[in-house]
């Protein structure tokens, strides 16, 4: 058993380190205060190389792994987390393309999000649909060579910024089984009957894009399905399988960050003539911090190495998104604790992981979901 990284892992988190450490910080107040997608910056992160580093070679990326792409997450979100979510979620759908799409579909759709010109997103959530993926009620029919599509979309991540969707689309509401009614269709944004509208006053992650959408006869050609009609349901699942490991890195970095903060903090800030860094009841809480962000990352970094040899663990990679997940807002929560009245006050960078933890919790599968799926693997279904 090998734990250590390799060399050019341990690269790619000193570049992803050092330009976190020298870009976010000037931008994140500001970003956090306008809901602003930073543009420009998304931009740069993808000429140095940072943005979809889990795409193959063949298709304009670097052909790294799942693990990289987390490496880099885990980065970027302990600086700051909603620039993070803005500029590494770009790619986010991609996945699916590369998963399950046509050489076609890969040659002619990944390109451009390596190269800062293209962004996506993947819309499974409805108003009326959350955790329940398979009571979706997004219709798209086949009229001739189109899919005619119509629906809303809710929560979707990238939904007033991305130039195009891959979304989950009920296609065969008569099949036989209730799984087998749905299929991914990509929709371009710029398509007449798209509309989104962006969620504004969100708890955290407030550069990260949020938007409603509806879909009002949306028409695209039936070369946009991608994979295997009727399969959908099947391939989001596997897509989840991939991508969850990615929110996982994303709950270590912000938990990393919140403890350092916390580190300092104590170090500097003196009560009864001593550092709140002395008080054993300060070091406790820090010890449990660090053990829980060890435990996290070691758990993430197995099942995202698993999924790189094609060896998914979906009930793994589901323990490590609650266990990470959990330890985000935990430590966000202590960290915020140890900074007393400051930590509740927007100067402190505190603040903002504070509110920014909790999303890991509830995105991309909640942590009763998540559960759920554990479960399962152990009891079987009931
Ligand atoms: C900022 C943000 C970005 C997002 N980005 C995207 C995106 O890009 N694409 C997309 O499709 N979606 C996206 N989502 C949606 C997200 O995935 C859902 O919010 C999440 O899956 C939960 O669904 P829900 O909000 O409908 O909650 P619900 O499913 O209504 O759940 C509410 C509560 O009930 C619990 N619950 C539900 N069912 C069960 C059960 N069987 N047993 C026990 N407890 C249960 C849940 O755990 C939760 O605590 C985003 C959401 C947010 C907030």
């Amino acid at each position: 058993m090998d734990f250590e990284l390799t060399d050019e892992q341990k690269d790619i988190i000193k570049a992803a380190r050092e330009f976190a450490e020298g870009e976010f910080p000037d931008l994140a107040q500001e970003c956090d205060r306008t809901e602003a997608f930073p543009r420009a910056l998304w931009k740069k992160a993808c000429e140095l190389g940072f943005v979809g580093v889990f795409i193959e070679e063949a298709y304009g990326g670097p052909g790294l792994g799942f693990l990289e792409h987390c490496l880099i997450n885990e980065e970027f979100w302990r600086v700051d987390p909603g620039i993070a979510a803005s500029i590494l979620s770009a790619t986010f759908g991609s996945e699916m393309i590369q998963l399950f799409g046509s050489e076609d579909q890969k040659k002619r759709w990944l390109p451009s999000l390596v190269q800062g010109k293209a962004i996506t997103g993947a819309a499974i959530t409805e108003p009326d649909a959350g955790s329940d993926v398979s009571s979706i009620s997004t219709r798209a029919t086949l009229e001739g060579d189109d899919y005619v599509i119509n629906g809303n979309k809710m929560f979707i991540t990238n939904g007033s910024i991305a130039n195009f969707l891959q979304v989950l689309c009920m296609t065969d509401p008569e099949a036989s089984s209730r799984h087998s009614r749905f299929s991914v269709i990509r929709i371009e944004t710029d398509r007449k009957g798209f509309e989104a509208n962006k969620l504004k006053n969100k708890l955290g992650i407030r550069a990260s894009d949020t938007a409603e959408i509806s879909l009002n006869d949306v028409r695209v050609p039936k070369e946009n399905l991608i994979g295997t009609p009727g399969r959908g349901f099947q391939q989001f699942m596997v897509f989840f399988d991939h991508t969850r490991v990615h929110i996982c890195a994303q709950a270590v970095g912000l938990a990393q960050g919140a403890m350092e903060q916390a580190i300092q903090h104590v170090r500097e800030r003196h009560q009864f003539g001593k550092p709140l860094a002395s008080f054993q009841a300060t070091q406790f809480k820090i010890a449990e911090m660090a053990t829980r962000i060890e435990a996290g990352r070691t758990l993430y970094q197995k099942a995202a190495w698993l999924v790189d040899r094609g060896k998914v663990e979906p009930d793994l990679i589901s323990m490590a998104k609650w266990f990470t997940g959990e330890t985000a807002v935990r430590v966000a929560d202590e960290a915020l604790q140890l900074h007393g009245g400051y930590g509740f006050i927007g100067d402190y960078d505190i603040e903002r992981f504070y509110r920014d933890s909790k999303i890991v919790e509830i995105y991309e599968g909640t942590k009763e979901i998540e559960k759920i799926i554990i479960a399962r693997k152990l009891l079987g279904k009931y």
